[in-house]
């Protein structure tokens, strides 16, 4: 830790709330920035903390949903000028454009504005002299050691909080063209470079010469829309680094077929050292042509490599709005569909509206069974409910004779009063949640209910049809 005299605050209100397992960029600049001056700096993992030390106290929330540490909450009226707050879940679900624009504009320069940090100098190049420089500024990669040997002493696992010790993080371009409504960047109009590689890529090496930091990862929104001569460029240093790499963000799969160079990322992305699944989007139902010309693509430069998509849904859901839920529920089956097909796996990501949906809970069983790939890529979504069912009738002392049933099979039992009979220790059977969560959706649309049970049934390995991209042809 770095020695001066005044001490600074570093919260990451989301990592006090349980909320993430990312580290905080933002907080680990501005924590290198700091030991660049030598200015003494503290991150806090105590909800508790006496923040009587701290001149400043810097605070960054990423989502809106998470609750304001107790000291923060409990703080007088003169500890509160203490505080900087900045991070989009101050404001990424502020509705009016015109508010929302404002406070995102003054969220990303106010570190660049601070009073108390412009007194100093910026080490790391670039056209400021003072202040930090956030593209430049190298991030401080032990801001979260404390934290993780707290967790560590505390039973669990390091392996846990490997994204906050074996990784070089960064933003090589910043910016998307896109517009999703429910996105951080849909007001952003373009793509620029942001880091180059080098300004965040960590060197230090352990007793026997290895690399502490041996993986990147990188934030980009949305490099491959970037203009050719940037993502070919920034690929090819990452490729020449030599190290795993990983967008986190997932990249636009959409590119693949939109662009014309998209034969060519797809033979580039071929040749990393990419670290675990490549992860692409498939958000919007109205994309599936593209997706599919450019799955076809994907899949023929890289029929083997793992390749998960994001499945973005619970978006504006309302209580009384069923049209909308069945709408959403269909479209997420539907896109998985899309996805067994080409044997690539899908990852729900739920919008927190979800929420408010009519069956929420169905959000959350369908998230159970497709981000665990083991579920997803051996049954179905009506066979992993099942499941769930024989798993509690297990756990709860019953005989099972047959793990998984039909959904006829089960529905014949069902009307015979299978699941209300008492045993013969007198022991009556439930339905379980998961069960009851789908039989819920299916008494809430019973014009739908044939369709749904199709859905229900999309299983991987009926689906998958490797003929389709064996060749290049048809993909206009
Ligand atoms: S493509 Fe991704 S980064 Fe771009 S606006 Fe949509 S969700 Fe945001």
């Amino acid at each position: 830790m770095a020695k001066g005299i005044i001490k600074i605050g570093l919260v990451d209100a989301d990592l006090l709330c349980n909320g993430t397992r990312h580290p905080n960029l933002v907080l680990m600049k501005l924590a290198g920035f700091l030991y660049d001056n030598g200015i003494d700096f503290h991150l806090i993992i105590d909800q508790n903390e006496d923040i009587s030390q701290y001149k400043l106290i810097y605070i960054s929330r990423v989502f809106t949903f998470t609750q304001m540490p107790a000291f923060y909450e409990n703080a007088t009226a003169t500890q509160r000028k203490k505080f900087r707050e900045g991070g989009t879940g101050f404001y990424a679900n502020e509705l009016n454009v015109n508010k929302y624009r404002f406070q995102r504009e003054k969220d990303m320069n106010q570190l660049a504005n601070d009073e108390f940090l412009n007194q100093y100098p910026n080490h790391r190049g670039g056209p400021r002299t003072n202040g930090i420089d956030l593209a430049h500024q190298m991030p401080y990669y032990h801001l979260y050691d404390e934290f993780v040997e707290q967790k560590v002493r505390e039973g669990f696992k390091r392996d846990k909080y490997k994204d906050y010790q074996q990784y070089s993080i960064g933003f090589l371009t910043r910016g998307c063209i896109r517009h999703c409504p429910f996105c951080i960047n849909k007001l952003e109009d373009t793509i620029l470079p942001y880091s180059e590689l080098e300004w965040f890529l960590d060197e230090e090496r352990d007793e026997h010469g290895r690399l502490v930091r041996p993986y990147i990862y990188l934030w980009d929104d949305n490099f491959l829309a970037s203009d050719p001569s940037v993502w070919r460029a920034r690929l090819q240093q990452l490729i020449n680094t030599g190290r795993p790499f990983q967008f986190r963000q997932g990249l636009d799969e959409r590119m693949l077929a939109e662009s014309p160079y998209g034969e060519e990322m797809a033979e580039m992305l071929s040749h990393t050292k990419y670290h675990g699944d490549f992860i692409f989007a498939f958000d919007n139902w109205k994309d599936r042509p593209l997706i599919e010309r450019a799955l076809k693509i994907w899949k023929h430069y890289n029929p083997n490599k793992g390749t998960k998509f994001y499945l973005f849904c619970g978006f504006m859901q309302k209580p009384d709005n069923f049209e909308k839920f069945y709408k959403d529920i269909w479209e997420i089956f539907h896109r998985i569909k899309v996805l067994m097909t080409y044997g690539c796996v899908g990852y729900i990501m739920r919008h927190e509206d979800y929420k408010k949906a009519p069956v929420s809970n169905l959000y959350i069983q369908i998230a159970r069974w497709c981000n665990q790939q083991a579920f997803y890529k051996k049954m179905s979504f009506w066979e992993y409910t099942y499941r769930n069912q024989t798993y509690w009738e297990q756990s709860a002392g019953f005989n099972v004779a047959k793990e998984i049933k039909t959904f006829e099979e089960f529905q014949k039992d069902y009307e015979s009063g299978y699941y209300e009979k008492l045993d013969s220790l007198g022991k009556q059977r439930k339905i379980c949640k998961t069960l009851q969560t789908l039989l819920d959706t299916l008494e809430m649309f019973p014009e739908h209910r044939t369709e749904l049970l199709e859905m229900f049934s999309f299983k991987m390995s009926e689906l998958i049809d490797p003929s389709l991209w064996k060749t290049l042809k048809n993909t206009e």
